[in-house]
């Protein structure tokens, strides 16, 4: 492993597609997947000349939520820029995106073992429209369907903090249920609605941040950037190691041979004109109105985590399963609840939501608590059988009896043991005591 002597230095872009109602900048629905092409399009999102955008303030409030999830410092000031390049899923030859006033910034990530990942920004700009390279008639097209044209898209930006591919599934496992439970994006990968970018370099010198990044792109899967950064590193690690440099490059990986492959090289960084959107109005965000989104804030995963583990008395890795969603935690919440007045054990209902998924098969909290009732109580013996073995245990253990009556309230121990031994261990402990109690006192 040449890696040994190098450390990974690793940034993350991480984009994800807000679910508001409409467009970024016009009325058209933002939901484009699967539906027809170019059935959810206007003037505006098609980039025709004389259309006019403003700026969807759903998709904005979603940013700084996003942003104070976070911690990240909220701008008092904020404003759209155009970011100009020319490709064909792009109408009006320019994204709207944010320049050098991003809604969001200077963020925090802890990770489980206590480093800090620095987010650098969120900020919100546009989605481009989706090309498709198909045969129509026997001659090679390319087709633009733009329903994604103008969708709100928000970009989170990461200081190169990452040492390893593991650190940064947990951050992006993370920033998806904080997204989700945010309730501002479904962060699919498989329909794109979360993608991620990792850049990636290596260094001799921990601490110093190398002159040049390669972006791995076009990844959808946690598993799979997991490999690709990890061969990234490899292949970085074995160039250095033979005193080749490495070239500044964007790549893509290859599922099949598990290799990073080149996509295209960036000669020399991308000029992008950047400069302020004059059909949008810079937008002025009061501190009342940051607080108001604060304080609509759910609770964030990491807290409900814990506070499962403390009020439950879970395990922490049953907390983790159970939060996965806030669809999940709050039936695990309701079936607690549930749960004492059918004296159910919390312990058990949280066995078998994780073990064994029950919670998929019954759809309302309650059904799964009756269910473990059921399960719990079935494997018991019934009462009779309890009492039958219990008289039993009793005449044949008249030395115990007598210690009991002298005072010994120990020997009711031995005793539920030797009634467990008859009935084979079916026996429900708290029902025999009272039985063995009652049996013994009104002897
Ligand atoms: P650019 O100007 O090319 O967009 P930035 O400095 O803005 O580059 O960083 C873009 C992303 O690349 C960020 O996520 C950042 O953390 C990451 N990054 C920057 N330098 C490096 C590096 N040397 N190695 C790995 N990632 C880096
Ligand atoms: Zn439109
Ligand atoms: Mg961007």
């Amino acid at each position: 492993m040449t890696s040994k002597n190098f450390t990974p230095v690793i940034g993350l872009e991480v984009h994800v597609e807000l679910s508001t109602n409409s467009k970024m900048f016009c009325k058209c629905p933002a939901d484009h997947f699967a539906k027809e092409a170019n059935s959810q399009v206007c003037p505006t999102c098609l980039g025709l000349p004389g259309a006019l955008p403003y700026a969807n303030s759903q998709a904005i409030d979603f940013t700084i939520k996003y942003g104070l999830a976070l911690g990240c410092n909220v701008s008092n000031f904020s404003k759209f820029d155009r970011k100009h390049y020319f490709y064909p899923d792009l109408p009006k030859g320019y994204q709207v995106s944010q320049y050098d006033l991003p809604f969001c910034t200077e963020g925090e990530f802890k990770l489980q073992d206590g480093k800090v990942i620095k987010i650098r920004r969120i900020h919100l700009e546009e989605d481009t429209g989706k090309l498709q390279h198909t045969t129509i008639n026997g001659e090679k097209v390319s087709l633009v369907d733009f329903n994604r044209s103008g969708v709100p898209l928000v970009e989170l930006v990461t200081e190169p903090d990452f040492d390893n591919s593991t650190e940064v599934v947990e951050f992006l496992q993370e920033i998806q249920k904080i997204v989700r439970y945010l309730g501002i994006s479904t962060a699919d990968m498989e329909k794109g609605s979360m993608r991620l970018e990792a850049n990636i370099s290596v260094t001799s010198k921990k601490g110093k941040l190398p002159d040049y990044k390669v972006e791995l792109k076009n990844i959808n899967s946690f598993r799979f950037l997991k490999k690709a950064i990890d061969s990234e590193v490899e292949r970085q690690a074995s160039l250095l190691e033979k005193g080749e440099k490495i070239v500044q490059e964007t790549r893509g990986f290859d599922e099949r041979s598990g290799k990073t492959v080149s996509q295209r090289t960036k000669e020399e960084a991308h000029d992008y004109r950047y400069f302020p959107e004059p059909d949008i109005p810079p937008i002025k965000i009061t501190p009342e109105e940051i607080s108001k989104l604060k304080k609509s804030l759910p609770e964030l995963p990491k807290a409900k985590r814990e506070r499962f583990v403390k009020e439950y008395g879970i395990p922490a890795s049953y907390a983790d399963l159970l939060t996965i969603s806030i669809e999940r935690s709050d039936y695990f919440e309701e079936a607690a609840k549930l749960s004492k007045k059918h004296n159910v054990g919390i312990k058990a209902i949280a066995d078998l939501m994780v073990n064994k998924n029950l919670d998929k098969e019954y759809k309302e909290a309650s059904e799964l608590v009756l269910k473990v009732y059921e399960l719990t109580k079935k494997e018991y013996s019934d009462d009779s059988s309890v009492e039958e073995s219990v008289k039993k245990v009793l005449s044949e253990n008249q030395d115990a009896v007598e210690k009991y009556k002298s005072g010994k309230g120990q020997v009711v121990g031995f005793l539920i043991g030797q009634v467990q031994k008859v009935l084979k261990g079916k026996g429900d402990p708290k029902v025999i005591q009272k039985k063995l109690i009652e049996m013994l006192e009104n002897n």
